[in-house]
């Protein structure tokens, strides 16, 4: 089975570790008889730097054009003074909603080998597996009206406006029912039903849903308990669903549950499953050519590309082994290194993924 892969490497670490993910890649694809065909595109600083623009035409029809797309990191201090319209950040925004990436996946997942680097006990953290999805287009960071004006007082007023219509509820709700389905059938819906109309829809088109998946367990919960229970028990979840606000909180928290940002992946889909994958990180500018970025973000995402656009979910599997098999030698790049274990480069790293998978 031939897949054609976007890499974007963009800024920073951005082409180290994507470098190591793509010869992951094309690894697992040589072991399973398969083979990959790939395009590269621009986007961010680099892009700014060659075209004039953050994302330019070019990458948005390659990416069209692709099985899936996977990307780095964008940003830097060198662009950190162009105008905010003008910024790198803006060729991710502007990408993600030409191609419609509603349903944005982040997983948090600890290998029991990193159970120490958790800022919370490790019986609490050891083995979480967990996966919130969050409504990536709509809600409050779209919502209009929106603004700061004078108010009837005299004084300055802030406000924005938190609004979802039922399709865009629908839509999210689905893909995640759909996850679950992949993983162990059981989905929390996150709300503020108690306060937010908005989402009293939200609590009822959920529900909605359950007559189409019969299978899943749904259940709701508000989002300051939802807090709470993230940092209490988080391993009592499976699949965390949930508005665009309520999602960038909670996977900020989920993440730092697993403690090294240079171990999480992230997806953003389309309603057909068409995705971009990148770790949740940047482009680390502290650390940028020294050769000692973490790249199993980035590796961990080329495995949920594989499960969630590609249906290879074997691939993906012997992927995650093998990353953990490379942390059973005891190697650790810098950002996640404790006192008895060997501190590895980024190559080194990621050939030693590499040689696990063939093992
Ligand atoms: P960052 O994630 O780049 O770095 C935060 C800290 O984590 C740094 O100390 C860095 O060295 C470390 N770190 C990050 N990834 C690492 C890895 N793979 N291995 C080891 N250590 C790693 O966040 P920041 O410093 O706030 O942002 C830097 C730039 O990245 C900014 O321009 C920002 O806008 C951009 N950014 C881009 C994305 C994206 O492309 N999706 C996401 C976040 C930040």
């Amino acid at each position: 089975m031939s897949h054609k892969i976007l890499l974007i490497p963009g800024d920073g670490i951005g082409p180290e570790i994507v470098n190591e993910a793509q010869k992951v890649l094309d690894s697992v694809a040589k072991l399973n008889g398969g083979a990959i065909e790939y395009t590269y595109g621009l986007l961010g600083g680099c892009s700014i730097d060659a075209t004039g623009v953050p994302l330019h035409e070019e990458t948005l029809a390659k990416a069209q054009d692709s099985d899936a797309i996977l990307l780095g990191a964008v940003g830097g201090p060198k662009w950190d003074n162009l105008e905010h319209s003008a910024k790198p950040e803006q060729g991710l925004l502007q990408i993600r909603s030409a191609l419609e990436l509603f349903s944005n996946l982040r997983p948090a997942i600890l290998f029991p080998q990193l159970a120490e680097a958790s800022s919370l006990k490790s019986e609490v953290v050891s083995g979480l597996d967990i996966l919130i999805v969050r409504e990536l287009t709509g809600g409050i960071y779209f919502g209009q009206p929106r603004g700061i004006h004078i108010n009837d007082a005299g004084e300055r007023e802030g406000f924005n406006t938190y609004r979802y219509c039922e399709s865009e509820i629908k839509r999210i709700g689905r893909s995640a029912f759909e996850m679950a389905r992949k993983r162990d059938n059981r989905l929390c819906s996150v709300d503020k039903a108690n306060v937010l109309e908005a989402t009293v829809l939200w609590r009822e088109v959920m529900r909605s849903l359950t007559a189409e998946y019969p299978d899943v367990e749904l259940t709701h919960m508000y989002v300051d308990n939802a807090a709470m229970q993230l940092v209490r028990d988080p391993k009592q979840f499976d699949v965390l669903v949930t508005g665009n606000m309520f999602g960038d909180i909670l996977s900020d928290c989920a993440a730092m549950l697993t403690g090294s940002i240079g171990m999480l992946p992230s997806a953003s889909l389309d309603k057909n499953g068409h995705g971009m994958y990148e770790p949740v990180h940047g482009t680390a500018p502290d650390i940028v050519g020294q050769g000692i970025a973490n790249p199993l973000a980035t590796i961990l995402s080329v495995a949920m590309m594989l499960r969630y656009s590609l249906n290879e979910p074997t691939w993906a599997d012997q992927i995650e082994v093998a990353v953990s098999s490379a942390l059973d030698q005891g190697l650790r790049t810098a950002d996640i290194y404790s006192a008895g274990t060997t501190k590895v480069s980024t190559p080194k790293m990621g050939a030693a993924v590499v040689s696990a998978l063939s093992q």
